[in-house]
């Protein structure tokens, strides 16, 4: 199977060129063609896998094209990322950066122990796509540098160490403020009773995923 045949546009299928990539992954191959079709997905995947792909491909795409047949206003925050640590956050956001480097989509990654000054300073000038660890990202909506309120894609990524963490409380708070139309995408390398209590609630008539 090529990327070719997952029906992603040029600008997208160039930028994967360019990495080098020639053949999706099987999370890649599976996840793909159901988040185009914008279906909630329950992916059981662990870091490796190409699973960062596996959700930025497909979103980038709908972003894409949902910004080429809207007016063009302000940019407002259309997808979020939330992810446990620092490195997976600025590894997601940098792919987000490589696969939709021919597309006009802003990204910004937010994480806690560094100043917010750049991180508003970014916000104030519009994003797309935000890719964010939980923790600043409630500091920022309580300082109202962030609202969440058309954001149409959410994507839980790492849901068992989010809750490993400690980040449940904080996980539930942010999607409270999410709206209820919205594509979700689930991440989790183990499926554990509160995972799956976790999925129920927040996924609409998901598809599992599994490699
Ligand atoms: P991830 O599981 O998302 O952390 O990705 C693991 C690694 O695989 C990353 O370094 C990606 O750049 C790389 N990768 C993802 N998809 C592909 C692909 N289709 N072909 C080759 N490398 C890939």
């Amino acid at each position: 199977m090529s990327f070719e045949s997952l029906q992603l546009i040029p600008p997208v299928l160039k930028a994967l060129g360019d990495k080098g990539y020639s053949t999706p992954t099987p999370i890649q191959q599976q996840a793909i063609p159901l988040i185009l079709q914008q279906r909630d997905v329950l992916g059981c995947a662990q870091t490796g896998t190409g699973k960062t792909a596996a959700f930025a491909i497909p979103l980038l795409q709908l972003l894409h094209q949902e910004r080429a047949s809207a007016a063009k206003g302000p940019r407002r925050i259309k997808a979020l990322i939330l992810t446990p640590t620092r490195e997976l956050a600025i590894q997601i956001d940098e792919s987000f950066a490589a696969y939709g480097r021919y597309l006009d989509l802003k990204h910004l990654v937010i994480f806690g122990g560094v100043s917010q000054h750049a991180q508003t300073q970014a916000l104030k000038r519009g994003v797309d796509i935000l890719v964010a660890t939980p923790g600043r990202l409630l500091d920022l909506i309580n300082q109202q540098y962030i609202s969440l309120r058309d954001v149409g894609f959410f994507v839980l990524d790492e849901a068992d160490r989010m809750l490993d963490m400690g980040f449940v409380h904080d996980v539930k708070r942010v999607i409270a403020q999410l709206p209820d139309q919205r594509q979700t995408l689930l991440f989790s390398a183990t499926m554990p009773p509160e995972i799956q209590k976790l999925a129920g609630a927040i996924l609409d008539h998901p598809v599992k995923v599994e490699v």
